[in-house]
């Protein structure tokens, strides 16, 4: 695929999956004359100018960042602030500082302060996702049909939310536009707490004395299976989530417990009705999911052992 150029220069801070799935996305469509990226460390750096996903490699933000058009943070939550003190003086005027955060209250908390006059910052995030990190894990097709959520802050310029989110399109998402603490709070119910479930489920197993670990190896083609995919996912980032969009989390874990409570006494009580109930209306959830095209309906979620990773699966 080959097309318009959308930007003189791009800059992509953090090359790993998502950095670097931008980056190929970017080639494939021809959007960008040049891409300049920076990872922390050397080897990530290296391998992305290996895979060609990026023109040239930089050792700090900074440099990475000068003269872009448009500058992409793709880094950890956690470390948005920072990069973002360090870019700061660099921004050209008239470019467009967006990122891929997970999050996004917090994002404007972070970032917002360090925006110069003349540069448009509008938070984004590509709901799409797989449990790999690194520069590695990035492929052209993962934004593909997947819906990434904008999140301009009052008073941004209309020209430039068009204007990235046309570059957004050309990277094959699908685009919304939604208020930052809306997005908190939809992601919290829809990845988050799946996430922090995941992570505690098979927590929970690995720590139970009566089931040995090669059991829960063994059986895993049973519903566990899935929840250690979500389990896999990067440690860095999913820490970040949780401290950075701290109250959604909280809220939807106290609504989530509730809920596993009256589960619990219906189980107890041996109340069949209230069980065939709730089991009916997910049910209805899951065949909503696979009609409006964010899943697949193969057997076995249409995972198998030569693509265990399709694409755009998983996580935000
Ligand atoms: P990743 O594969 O782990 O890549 C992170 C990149 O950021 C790496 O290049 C890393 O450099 C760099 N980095 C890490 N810590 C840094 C720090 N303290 N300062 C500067 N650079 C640092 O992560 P990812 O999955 O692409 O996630 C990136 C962002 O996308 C996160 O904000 C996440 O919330 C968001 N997101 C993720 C998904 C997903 O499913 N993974 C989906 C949507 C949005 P080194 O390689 O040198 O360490």
């Amino acid at each position: 695929m080959s097309g318009e150029v959308h930007f003189e220069r791009v800059a992509l801070i953090g090359l790993g999956l998502i950095g670097g799935s931008l980056g190929h996305a970017m080639r494939r469509a021809g959007l960008a004359r040049h891409v300049a990226g920076y990872a922390r460390s050397e080897a990530t750096r290296k391998r992305a100018l290996e895979i060609g996903f990026v023109d040239s490699v930089h050792a700090s933000a900074a440099d990475a960042a000068r003269d872009a058009d448009l500058v992409v943070v793709c880094t950890p939550v956690g470390a948005l602030g920072a990069v973002a003190a360090e870019i700061e003086p660099h921004l050209k005027k008239g470019a467009i500082l967006t990122d891929v955060g997970s999050v996004k209250m917090a994002v404007i908390r972070d970032i917002g302060p360090h925006v110069p006059e003349g540069v448009h910052f509008i938070p984004g995030h590509p709901i799409a996702g797989t449990e790999e990190s690194g520069p590695d894990a990035g492929f052209a097709e993962l934004f593909d049909g997947r819906w990434c959520i904008l999140t301009p802050v009052p008073g941004t310029d209309e020209k430039a939310t068009e204007k990235l989110s046309v570059f957004w399109t050309a990277c094959g998402s699908k685009v919304d536009v939604m208020e930052p603490k809306h997005h908190d709070m939809v992601l919290a119910i829809v990845s988050h707490l799946p996430h922090i479930i995941a992570y505690n489920i098979v927590g929970t197993a690995s720590d139970l004395e009566t089931v040995t670990q090669s059991e829960v190896i063994k059986y895993s083609a049973s519903g566990f299976r899935d929840f250690t995919r979500l389990a896999a996912s990067d440690p860095t980032m999913w820490r970040d989530v949780c401290l950075n969009n701290k109250e959604p989390i909280l809220e939807m874990l106290a609504r989530f417990s509730e809920d596993l409570t009256a589960l619990q006494r219906a189980i107890r009580w041996g109340d069949g009705d209230v069980l065939f109930d709730l089991f009916t209306r997910t049910r209805a959830i899951r065949r909503s999911i696979v009609d409006a095209g964010q899943d697949t309906d193969a057997p076995n979620f249409g995972r198998n052992p030569t693509h265990p990773k399709p694409a755009g699966e998983g996580d935000q």
